[in-house]
């Protein structure tokens, strides 16, 4: 793509959200690359993108754009270190801080305020608060042993050419009950075929998958792990293919509930799917709608009510921010945490973002090439990284001294 911009020798260059959707060591790459070109071939370069380290990188300059009026303009120094307007304030403060961990994400106040989830004062009357029927684990709630996993895939064009690609390799580590663990590493390092691995998407090569002392790899009968499949919950990155688009939004969210058979009038279910619905800080009159019809964030809040439908004890959340904004994100993260706090439940938080592995997660482990190069407790991995590739992931990161206290 930046080979075809610079075809016709311009003179400026718009990249709009060039590196969005990539993880810091691609998008470093392309930051470089693009910052290179312009200087080389004396290009102009306007960079549209909600990433404010991405600003701190790479920009002389920053206008902030709030509802199709530009708000404020100057130098990046001074826009992220002391700005004018309140939205660039608050948009600056949202920004996860790499540099320390908060105990809250802080919210882009100046629009989304209106928006904040409905906290519900009392748990206890609720479908999330009920007892849950789980007994306490012997030891870690997940423990995974040396599992591995391989693709094979067949050459298009030498038919008979297998080629193999270990995505996961000999991945072991264990996750405590109540335990937020983050799991970081590039695209490609194999997080989300670990994620697959536990849920029993895909079938491991070797090695086990042990929940609350039972070994899943061992169970033969699909039905039989029922049980387990309803103890743990996924959140996927993407909330626009990972909803059925032709269900409403209150069928989304009862399938679980009527599929593990946890409630059984229509009545009873539809009191369940609002008391979520509420949880998650949505408008009731999202039920009779369809996916289409919501923004990123709210998408992702249906994914939530959903995936807290069967009162799971443990939940994944692969790169459940990735796609949206940092506004969007925070307000995400927050009702993640929120909900950890209230309900207790056990984490394994996937993301290639390492500001928010820093304020999510207890403990974490770095990803390279399907193998687990560290794992650590979070403060650890900031302040003093073993490895030479999680040291390397550190300094990828890009610097935010710019930003105000
Ligand atoms: P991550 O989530 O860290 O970005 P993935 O677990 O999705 O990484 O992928 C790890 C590696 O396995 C990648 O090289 C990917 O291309 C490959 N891979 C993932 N799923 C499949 C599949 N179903 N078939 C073949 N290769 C796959
Ligand atoms: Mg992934």
């Amino acid at each position: 793509m930046i080979a075809l911009a610079l075809c016709a020798e311009p003179d400026v260059i718009i990249a709009d959200e060039p590196t969005t959707a990539l993880d810091v060591s691609i998008q470093a790459q392309i930051l470089e690359l693009l910052q290179k070109l312009c200087r080389e071939k004396q290009v102009g370069m306007m960079l549209i993108t909600h990433d404010m380290g991405v600003i701190a990188e790479v920009c002389d300059r920053v206008a902030v754009m709030y509802r199709g009026k530009l708000v404020e303009e100057g130098s990046t120094k001074k826009i992220l270190g002391d700005p004018d307007h309140p939205y660039t304030r608050s948009l600056v403060s949202a920004v996860p801080r790499p540099d320390k961990r908060l105990h809250r994400f802080p919210l882009v106040t100046y629009i989304e305020e209106a928006q904040e989830p409905q906290r519900l004062l009392d748990i206890s009357t609720h479908w999330l608060g009920k007892s849950r029927s789980y007994e306490k684990s012997h030891g870690p709630l997940l423990s995974l042993e040396k599992l591995c996993m391989r693709f094979v895939t067949k050459n298009a064009i030498l038919k008979r050419n297998r080629i193999y690609l270990d995505a996961v390799k000999d991945v072991s580590f264990d996750i405590e009950e109540g335990e937020v663990f983050g799991l970081v590493g590039e695209s490609g390092s194999g997080k989300s075929t670990v994620a697959r691995l536990i849920t029993g998407l895909y079938k491991a090569v070797s090695g086990r998958v042990k929940f609350s002392g039972t070994d899943l790899t061992a169970i033969k009968k699909a039905t039989d792990l029922d049980p387990f499949r309803r103890q743990m919950q996924m959140i996927f990155q993407d909330p626009f293919s990972s909803l059925n688009g032709r269900m409403r939004v209150l069928d989304i969210v009862a399938e679980p509930i009527r599929f593990h058979q946890l409630a059984d009038s229509k009545k009873e279910i539809e009191q369940i799917v609002r008391d979520l619905i509420d949880h998650v800080g949505l408008d009731r009159n999202a039920l009779k709608r369809y996916p289409h019809e919501f923004s990123g964030g709210q998408r992702q809040r249906i994914s939530i009510a959903r995936a807290l439908a069967t009162r799971p004890r443990f939940l994944i959340c692969d790169e459940p921010t990735s796609a949206l904004d940092v506004s969007i994100q925070a307000q995400i993260l927050n009702l993640l945490k929120d909900l950890q706090d209230d309900l207790g439940l056990t984490m394994l938080f996937i993301s290639h973002d390492l500001p928010v592995i820093r304020q999510m997660c207890d403990r974490v482990g770095v990803m390279k090439s399907g193998r687990l190069c560290e794992v650590t407790e979070t403060e650890k991995l900031f302040t003093a990284p073993e490895h030479d590739y999680s040291k390397h992931l550190l300094e990828l990161m890009p610097k935010f001294d710019m930003l105000s206290p």
